[in-house]
């Protein structure tokens, strides 16, 4: 039990939970949530977990008018012996108050937010699937509750945690997608929001997402905000690249969201003495190294593939195939230590698990 005492309210009927079907990414829910008040004079209050159910909110509600919200995703993991397994819940909490900060959302107490979640997986144990490569998706989100159609920062919002189950990722083993290096819109810039989680961000970034996949291309390559010219990163995940047998990621430039499983990558990378920089990446140099036979390998970092590894960029119609569409090695074993630590085949040697 935490120190916060959260009220507790027990759902009178259970739902059935969707066993042996395909757990389709975010399309079940669990039993219960977690809800917490704020009031520009009373501040954070009143967190409880109740029955899962809709939200009655005023047509007015700022969330609705002006997109003042912030959002994390993360994941807890059975392993084999019946343990759940957070996977760095910290860094996540820690990126929610960064993304309350530009978004003028008031901050939230990060021990108070860990308790929140541990407490609310812990209720719904039994939701958690077993199966490996699946897991339970935890989305925590904020949204901006005071009635009011001024353009400025509400004074009331709603911290809310919802668990959905999710399979695996990859049901036929992990496979290198074809990626649209995108050359009309972007993402984020310098100075704007991308480098958090909020709603705006992923809305922007559809039209893109959809004229990707009219094409049949999985995801999109954003380039930056400004010239058009520099890698950012790959749908909404983190991109990497192995050129010359060293690893390259673009540098955290204000425009890109600091991952989770990018930084773990980096960690992971420097454990093996694989030599990995962050840095400025020009999709010219991407282009020029594939030319030369010098560009390796190219994946993915996000929660939800882990590692999503690349077999063809496409620029206006030049595609380049990279490592002959397989998954290159580098990418394979980064997704089996990170996955083997996620779920406790692997010992947590950074200190990852919660
Ligand atoms: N970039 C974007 C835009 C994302 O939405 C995500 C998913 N949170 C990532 C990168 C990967 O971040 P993480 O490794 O923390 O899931």
């Amino acid at each position: 039990m935490s120190q916060y005492n959260f009220t507790f309210s027990e759902v009178m009927t259970k739902k059935p939970k969707p066993l042996g079907k395909q757990l389709q990414f975010g399309k079940y829910f669990t039993d219960h949530m977690f809800v917490m008040e704020y009031h520009h004079q009373k501040g954070w209050y009143d967190g409880k977990i109740i029955p899962y159910q809709p939200l009655t909110l005023d047509p007015a509600s700022m969330i609705f008018h002006y997109g003042q919200t912030v959002f994390e995703g993360l994941k807890a993991y059975k392993s084999k012996d019946g343990e759940t397994r957070l996977f760095r819940p910290k860094e996540n909490i820690n990126r929610l108050n960064r993304s309350n900060a530009r978004m003028c959302i008031p901050e939230i107490d990060p021990d108070l937010a860990l308790a929140a979640i541990k407490e609310l997986v812990r209720i719904e144990n039994d939701w958690i699937p077993k199966q490996e490569g699946t897991s339970l998706y935890i989305r925590p989100f904020i949204i901006a509750t005071e009635p009011y159609l001024g353009v400025s920062a509400s004074k009331q919002y709603k911290f809310i945690i919802i668990l959905s189950p999710v399979g695996a990722y990859y049901k036929e083993g992990i496979n290198p997608v074809r990626i649209a290096v995108e050359t009309e819109y972007i993402r984020a810039v310098k100075g704007g929001t991308g480098e958090v989680k909020t709603a705006g961000n992923y809305a922007s970034s559809l039209i893109a997402q959809e004229k990707a996949e009219a094409s049949g291309f999985a995801q999109v390559l954003w380039l930056d905000g400004h010239d058009k010219k520099y890698i950012e990163e790959v749908g909404s995940m983190n991109v990497f690249f192995k050129i010359d047998g060293e690893v390259i990621t673009p540098e955290l430039n204000g425009s890109i969201l600091p991952g989770v499983t990018r930084n773990s990558v980096i960690e992971v990378l420097r454990d093996w003495g694989v030599p990995v920089v962050e840095r400025k990446i020009l999709l010219e140099e991407l282009i020029t190294a594939h030319k030369e036979g010098r560009l390796e390998e190219a994946f993915g970092s996000g929660t939800a593939a882990v590692i999503s590894p690349i077999g063809e960029l496409n620029c206006n119609g030049e595609a380049l195939i990279i490592n002959n569409q397989e998954t290159g090695e580098i990418a394979k074993k980064l997704y089996e230590t990170i996955t083997g630590i996620q779920y406790g085949h692997l010992e947590d040697k950074f200190n990852w698990i919660d």
